[in-house]
């Protein structure tokens, strides 16, 4: 029977029958898995409170067959990450990035990256900071990291590059931007984007996760991006993200 023993975040923690929790983890080496803590709602529990979503940990599993449900044997707080619950908009930022984490991801498909940008987003999430403007620029990486990143420098139908005095549309479906030409034409639904839109995404999956905090976007650039974006995001992963309220519960 396998063990295996990885550094993980805690994505979400769910009620499991009367007294387990099924928890699901992005592990560094291993990509998304998932365990079962037996009794882990019992009043007297080795897991003593470090099932908590947004938590890093050293978890060792037991898993019968790679796609079996692993047992967790045992599991060791790394870091808890106490601010984030102790802001709700900072908790709610958090709970998104890690659904968005989850919702992009295949089991044991494991993404270096990915780890190392979602870890850096949440150690440096702050309520002072412009949190919704933090998430959107985590998705937009986010979307880089698993092959999904947005074409913004030519046509995502033709190939071309847009003429500059024509306006611009933004296909969720494809993925980018799409030229006046084959907007008119018909390539499913498309968004409106203007030029300042898609160079701030053109600069916000350049810059390196480190430097995010830079950029700002307010106005008609925020809201097309952010429409553009989750539009795109949930074309991929084929669902909304769920609300706030749901994430907490
Ligand atoms: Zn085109």
């Amino acid at each position: 029977m396998p063990l295996l023993r990885t550094r993980a975040v805690i994505l979400r923690s769910q009620r499991w029958g009367d007294a387990d929790r099924i928890v699901t983890f992005y592990s560094h080496d291993l990509g998304k898995i998932r365990g079962a803590a037996r009794g882990a709602r019992r009043m007297k529990t080795r897991f003593g409170g470090v099932l908590e979503p947004f938590g890093i940990v050293d978890v060792t599993l037991f898993q019968k067959t790679p796609d079996a449900l692993g047992q967790i044997s045992q599991i060791d707080l790394v870091k808890n990450f106490k601010s984030i619950r102790e802001d709700l908009g900072v908790m709610g930022a958090a709970a998104k990035m890690v659904r968005m984490v989850e919702m992009i991801t295949a089991d044991r498909d494991p993404n270096p990256e990915m780890y190392a940008a979602l870890v850096y987003s949440l150690e440096t999430l702050l309520p002072d900071r412009d949190l919704a403007l933090t998430t959107l620029l985590f998705q937009i990486h986010v979307l880089g990291y698993t092959g999904f990143r947005p074409q913004i420098d030519r046509c995502t139908e033709c190939g071309n590059s847009a003429p500059r005095n024509r306006p611009q549309w933004f296909s969720p479906r494809l993925g980018g931007m799409v030229c006046d030409q084959c907007g008119q034409r018909g390539v499913g639904r498309v968004l409106s984007i203007s030029k300042g839109s898609l160079a701030f995404i053109e600069q916000a999956r350049r810059l390196p996760m480190a430097s995010l905090s830079r950029l700002k976007a307010i106005g008609t650039v925020r809201i097309e991006v952010e429409e553009a974006i989750e539009a795109y995001f949930q074309t991929v992963v084929g669902k909304s993200l769920p609300r706030f309220e749901q994430w907490v519960s």
